[in-house]
């Protein structure tokens, strides 16, 4: 049995899901003791505890040490089964890291699976839904499976109560891609999102858009949310590019002002554009791991974050193959699996 050290690299979350999706995928079981040693809370937090759960009934896995506050868990799983299945991640815990964890397995299994995720949809560290929808899953839909999400309500951090629904129709195998080139961008926007909170945030942060980009006036928008359950306030701006889509948040919270929640978003765009790559830090990380259960694939992307090195390092744990990373110079790099 594979034994994984949860502290090793950045020691998140991220250890675990990833071997959560590995083990679905290669049938392996496996052991990691240490999870989440780096963070202040250690062990499982409920987003994760529902990481475990859900990768479990997915896989009819034998699970050992699910349980919150838990920082070791053993995980056997057997077949995967496709179906229909709704998961919790109590309040505010992000589900689009649950659904990134349980997807892989899903991506090729015997037959269509339809998810309801409920709990935080736009959470800090951890992929917003727009994200998932605009730049990470057509890229996952490039490999040969018709993934499709629906978002019914948003569920911002504290309150949560978010819902959204994926539709999975797999395929035989996935098929890796290159993705080396940005090519033109055709499309660009900026949305200052603002929950139960006083439209002038959202108004000051699409000025602070405006000036940093100089796009016409045309591309900004404001949206106010009433259906979620409490407060919230994000800002994404999203590229559409002839061979990929990007997406750059800053999130609100408590004591950060609507101008610098603006300029988060606006220097990770910015960054992204002067690289000239294709895919950004968080997707870089993100689609590393169906391109190596694809095993194979290439794409140019920023100096890899710790989050990627990490993950690089727990997928040549998991899978037999070869992943380069090679640094082309101080703003680029290319990954290439074989
Ligand atoms: P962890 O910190 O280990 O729980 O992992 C967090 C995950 O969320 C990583 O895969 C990041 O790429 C992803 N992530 C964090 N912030 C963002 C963001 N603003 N946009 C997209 N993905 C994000």
């Amino acid at each position: 049995m594979l034994t994984i050290d949860g502290s090793f690299g950045e020691g998140g979350g991220q250890i675990l899901r990833s071997s959560l999706a590995l083990a679905m995928v290669t049938g392996r079981p496996f052991r990691i003791a240490r999870i989440r040693a780096g963070r202040k809370k250690p062990g499982l937090m409920r987003q994760h505890l529902t990481a475990v759960q859900a990768a479990a009934q997915i896989s009819q896995a034998d699970v050992r040490g699910a349980d919150i506050g838990s920082t070791a868990v053993e995980f056997h799983p057997r077949q995967v089964r496709p179906g229909e299945y709704a998961f919790g991640t109590g309040t505010a815990g992000s589900t689009t890291l649950v659904l990134q964890t349980i997807l892989p397995a899903l991506l090729t299994a015997s037959g269509p699976t339809r998810l309801t995720f409920e709990g935080g949809t736009h959470n800090p560290f951890a992929p917003p839904f727009d994200f998932l929808a605009k730049a990470f899953i057509p890229l996952v839909n490039r490999m040969g499976p018709k993934v499709s999400v629906e978002l019914e309500r948003p569920g911002f951090y504290p309150a949560g109560g978010g819902k959204f629904t994926v539709c999975i129709e797999p395929a035989k195998a996935l098929k890796g891609f290159e993705l080396t080139e940005r090519g033109q961008i055709i499309r660009r926007c900026g949305r200052a999102v603002v929950s139960h909170l006083p439209a002038h945030i959202a108004e000051r942060e699409i000025k602070v858009l405006c000036k940093g980009t100089n796009w016409d006036k045309s591309c900004f928008s404001i949206e106010e949310i009433t259906n979620s359950r409490g407060p919230g306030n994000i800002v994404i701006i999203e590229v559409e590019a002839e061979n990929v889509t990007e997406v750059f948040t800053g999130f609100g919270e408590v004591g950060r002002s609507a101008e610098a929640v603006a300029t988060l978003a606006l220097q990770s765009y910015q960054r992204w554009l002067k690289a000239a790559v294709p895919v950004g830090e968080y997707l870089a990380d993100q689609i590393m791991l169906p391109l190596a259960i694809a095993g194979q694939g290439r794409f140019l992307t920023l100096p890899l974050s710790r989050h990627s090195t990490t993950h690089v390092d727990l997928i040549r744990q998991f899978l037999d193959l070869e992943l380069a990373v090679e640094r082309l110079d101080p703003d680029r790099c290319e990954v290439r699996i074989e």
